[in-house]
């Protein structure tokens, strides 16, 4: 079998990896368009600090990515987030930094929430019977937004002050307009069992604590936060590292053609691979570019998904110049403040080594699905505009000693609501290309576990296909 895989991010590299395991004598050819794997994931180490451009790290909530690195060898470089980071994680809410609360307990003491607000979490239980129907796809379920999943479970209070928060965390997105079923599917699967999202998570804690229990390990609480400990460039490249052929680098792939018996697919140059599998990992608009000469109607359905723009600005201090220490993960200014950055990660809190010695690394982010101008903002209006809002929110009057600016113009793509049917249509056109197969977090995820598990699933199919067809 001869598969091509186009894009080397960590979705197309896990395709490779597990399509490698499953099927060793096939063929894998992997086609980047830039010099280097990983796409957003990777690593910049300059003046001695260790910026991540892309993703902070993967939890292990769901293990894929570290068994990953597990598997192509990381297990004595992998890196757990401190404990300080693990703990505090701080909310700009009224003009100062709240630590957020872990959880119920917590939450019950905490500022952030008026005791109205507090009552209407623990009447959850009892709510949310009758989803509001923001849109419905082809199977007439209710594909409904976070906002008002958030707000038919609990009050405007909590989704204003804590879903936007969550979502300005992991999507940089409108908790109006996201899904819930495409964003948070468990969210949904739990009201689904239980009717109560919290009923749904005090049950899987006590089934966690049992599980504990019976392996003689101590429960733990929440999930960790992990990296490597020279940063995520290491894990692409060693995955790109463990590949019989490494990834085609520099070839930007246009189209893709299909004869009766195989495909071609159609790099910038005149090169051309033939394959009998070809999977797209790059992002949507790159995807329906390739498949638009092969089905129009499948080619509007992915360059519909939009993506938000985000700025990242990594600036270094000196300690002495920190008016605070940086005891956290960092702190979310929740979108809806419409404030110029949408927060700050600590990075030399969370993993240590990430500064030299007597220094500290700070990422802001900026931009997001509601202030998407601000990416078009020169750099030193970036520069200006962080670092008056770290003196607002951190107390930082110093100059910073480094500092590094990352455009995303597509960062995050959104899944807004009828994400559901888009996809119930984009694989009802696939079924009519038989070899096709779309991956890249464009689809069923945007966390490095979604990519690592989906690319996992991906090879899956493709090996049961391989064997199918030849029966
Ligand atoms: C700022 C930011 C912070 C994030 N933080 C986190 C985090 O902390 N934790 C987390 O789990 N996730 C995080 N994410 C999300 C996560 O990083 C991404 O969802 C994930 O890395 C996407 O991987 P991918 O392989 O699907 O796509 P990409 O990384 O976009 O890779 C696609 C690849 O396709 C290539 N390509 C494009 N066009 C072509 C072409 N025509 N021909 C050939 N190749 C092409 C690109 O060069 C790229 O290498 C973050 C994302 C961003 C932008």
């Amino acid at each position: 079998m001869r598969a091509v895989i186009v894009g080397a991010g960590i979705s197309g590299l896990s395709v490779a990896f597990r399509l490698q395991q499953l099927v060793p004598q096939a063929q894998i050819t992997i086609l980047e368009s830039d010099s280097r794997p990983g796409g957003t994931a990777w690593t910049l180490r300059e003046d001695g600090f260790t910026l991540e451009i892309g993703p902070n790290g993967f939890l292990d909530s769901k293990a894929f990515t570290l068994q990953l690195a597990k598997e192509v060898g990381l297990e004595s470089r992998l890196q757990a987030a401190s404990e300080a980071a693990s703990k505090n994680r701080f909310l700009f809410h009224r003009n100062k930094l709240q630590v957020l609360p872990s959880g119920l307990a917590s939450l019950l003491f905490s500022p952030l929430l008026s005791w109205r607000g507090k009552l209407s979490l623990f009447l959850e239980r009892f709510r949310g019977k009758n989803p509001l129907p923001d849109g419905r796809d082809s199977d007439g379920e209710i594909d409904e937004s976070i906002d008002a999943f958030t707000r038919r479970h609990t009050s405007s209070e909590f989704a204003e002050v804590f879903a936007d928060a969550l979502v300005t965390g992991i999507f940089a997105g409108d908790p109006k307009r996201l899904s819930l079923r495409s964003c948070f599917p468990r969210l949904a699967e739990l009201e689904r069992t239980h009717g109560s999202v919290l009923k749904g998570l005090a049950q899987a804690a006590k089934e966690r604590r049992q599980q504990a229990k019976e392996r003689g390990e101590r429960p733990r609480r929440g999930s960790q936060l992990w990296s490597v400990r020279d940063g995520l460039r290491t894990l692409v490249e060693t995955l790109s590292e463990q590949l019989r052929n490494p990834p085609v680098f520099g070839v930007g792939v246009r189209r893709i053609e299909k004869t009766e018996s195989e495909w071609f697919v159609l790099g910038d140059g005149a090169k051309t691979w033939p394959a009998d599998v070809v999977v797209l990992t790059c992002p949507a608009h790159r995807q329906a570019a390739m498949v638009g000469d092969l089905d129009q109607s499948l080619a509007d359905e992915i360059a519909a998904i939009p993506y938000n723009r985000v700025v990242v600005v990594g600036l270094g201090y000196r300690q002495q110049d920190l008016s605070r220490p940086l005891d956290g993960f960092g702190y979310i200014a929740s979108q809806s403040t419409r404030r110029d950055l949408l927060g700050a990660q600590w990075c030399s809190s969370i993993f240590p080594n990430r500064a030299p010695p007597g220094a500290a690394l700070i990422r802001a982010l900026a931009g997001g699905w509601q202030r998407p101008e601000i990416a078009d903002w020169d750099d030193e209006e970036l520069l200006q505009a962080a670092r008056v809002e770290l003196r607002q929110t951190m107390g930082i009057a110093a100059a910073p000693i480094y500092q590094r600016i990352i455009r995303w113009p597509r960062a995050i793509p959104q899944y807004h609501v009828g994400h559901l049917a888009r996809l119930q249509h984009i694989e009802r056109h696939l079924e009519k290309q038989p070899g096709l197969y779309l991956g890249g977090n464009a689809y069923r995820g945007v966390a490095l576990n979604d990519c690592t598990e989906q690319g996992m699933l991906l090879a899956r199919r493709i090996a049961d296909e391989c064997v199918r067809r030849k029966q």
